[in-house]
């Protein structure tokens, strides 16, 4: 997509701080460093979100972050690790080409997400569960 900026960065006609790339995906610096060591893993071939994932990008999404992970780990001893990923303006996505933040955890560093839990009954989990079991065929 010519007016993206992460298939820009993705073609290498605007910079950015690469840490790891194979065929699917490219993970690289986070502009924000909301802690140091915020990393960005995106897919290769535009997709807006995550529904628009093949499988192959889907499964080397989660193998690169899973490998860069242990790496900011190691580099940066943060006390924890956020794996962080918006579909859609309303969950928090800016920029609508698929990627997801892995983000060192430090006690007290500001980052919040609140949380808020409904409990249902049982009877509602299972309906919940038909409704999505009826699309996965
Ligand atoms: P989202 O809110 O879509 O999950 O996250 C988008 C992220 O992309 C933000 O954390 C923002 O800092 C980062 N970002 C936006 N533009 C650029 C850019 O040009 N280069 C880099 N490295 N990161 C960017
Ligand atoms: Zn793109």
């Amino acid at each position: 997509m010519s007016d993206c900026v992460f298939c820009k960065i993705v073609a290498r006609q605007i910079p950015a701080t690469v840490v790891h790339e194979d065929e699917h995906t490219l993970a690289f610096m986070d502009i924000g460093q909301v802690n140091p060591g915020h990393v960005l893993v995106a897919v290769k071939k535009h997709a807006d979100n995550v529904f628009a994932l093949d499988d192959a990008q889907a499964a080397a999404v989660f193998r690169a972050a899973a490998r860069v992970s242990r790496a900011i780990r190691d580099a940066f001893s943060p006390q924890g690790l956020s794996i962080y990923q918006a579909n859609g303006s309303v969950a928090g996505q800016t920029v609508f080409h698929f990627h997801l933040h892995l983000l060192p955890r430090h006690e007290g560093d500001g980052m919040e997400l609140t949380w808020p839990v409904k409990n249902p009954a049982r009877e509602k989990l299972l309906e919940y569960a038909e409704k999505i079991k009826a699309k996965l065929g």
